[in-house]
């Protein structure tokens, strides 16, 4: 579904990423780890070209992403859940869900609010539709994010730290409906330092750090058995 190919990005001289190649299929889900400022959301604003590759190619479906068609080919492909939830504050958790369908995607109101109300209940939301997200708790926020982003109906989720801006208390509450999001065909992209979740939902992780990919493969081998004396170092600091 997106492939990178020698993917290099740089901020003025500071290098980020350097020559990343990565595959990820339809329906898979992939979770990256890696030390924070290693080039994580760097790396997943890239699979929706929020972030430009200064040198590479990034592929949706074999289709080359450029300047040119790059805003139809994302906006056909992957929507994305964001560290702050960034939801409009002036509207109800129903009217967030629902806008990109009635302003982009042309759903008659009423089909988009129906729909909308099935998706906040996926996320077990629907009783705070009319709600304001300044009355809502940061984890029922995030699941309305979350909700807006199937709203999009796209094949691909992009997470970047989902869970990284709410108190430890609402955390569990987000994760468990990324568990059962992953239970779907969608394909799912999470940068976390939730190791529970990873080890639960992931088909594989890739662990960033030092602008590439040092290491990737099956969470339980990954979390068992790190190859990567960086990834060791890493896990072992996280995890105790
Ligand atoms: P992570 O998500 O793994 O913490 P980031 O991808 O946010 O890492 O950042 C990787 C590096 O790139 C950091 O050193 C950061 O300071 C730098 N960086 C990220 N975004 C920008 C930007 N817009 N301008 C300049 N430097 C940036
Ligand atoms: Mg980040």
């Amino acid at each position: 579904m997106i492939e990178m190919k020698h993917i290099s990005k740089s901020y003025g001289k500071n290098e980020v990423l350097h020559d990343i190649n990565l595959t990820i299929q339809e329906g898979e889900k992939v979770v990256i780890l890696g030390p924070s400022g290693a080039g994580k959301s760097t790396l997943i604003r890239m699979m929706n070209y929020l972030e430009e590759p200064s040198s590479g190619e990034v592929l949706i479906n074999e289709v080359p992403l450029t300047k040119k068609n790059h805003l139809q080919m994302v906006r056909d492909t992957s929507a994305m859940v964001f560290q702050q939830f960034n939801l409009y504050p002036h509207m109800t958790a129903l009217q967030n869900v629902t806008l990109a369908p009635i302003k982009l995607q042309m759903i008659p109101k009423d089909a988009a609010e129906k729909e909308g109300m099935r998706y906040l209940k996926r996320v077990g939301m629907e009783s705070k539709a009319n709600e304001y997200p300044q009355n809502l708790s940061g984890g029922q926020q995030q699941r309305v994010a979350i909700a807006r982003a199937l709203a999009m109906n796209k094949p691909m989720i992009l997470f970047d730290e989902p869970t990284s801006a709410l108190d430890p208390e609402m955390v569990q509450e987000v994760l468990d409906v990324m568990v059962s999001l992953s239970k779907e065909n969608i394909t799912m992209v999470c940068v976390t330092h939730e190791m529970g979740f990873a080890r639960q939902m992931a088909d594989r992780v890739m662990f960033v750090a030092d602008g590439t990919i040092l290491e990737e493969g099956n969470p339980d081998e990954f979390f068992d058995h790190p190859k990567n004396p960086r990834a060791q170092a890493f896990l072992s600091k996280i995890l105790h």
